[in-house]
């Protein structure tokens, strides 16, 4: 599962599929995929040099 955000209103959506216009303000074309906020558990803090 994937999230979209809306560059426009900020929306978010989550699907499989990227939107083709935001369900919130319905601006086309700018549904942008959000990266996943994983749990942390690779290097993301702690494995700095
Ligand atoms: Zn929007």
């Amino acid at each position: 599962m994937a999230v979209f955000k809306c560059e426009k209103c900020g929306a978010t959506k989550d699907g499989r599929c990227k939107p083709k216009k935001c369900p919130a303000c319905a601006a086309e074309g700018c549904m942008q995929k959000q990266e996943e906020k994983k749990p942390a558990g690779g290097c993301g803090c702690c494995c700095k040099k």
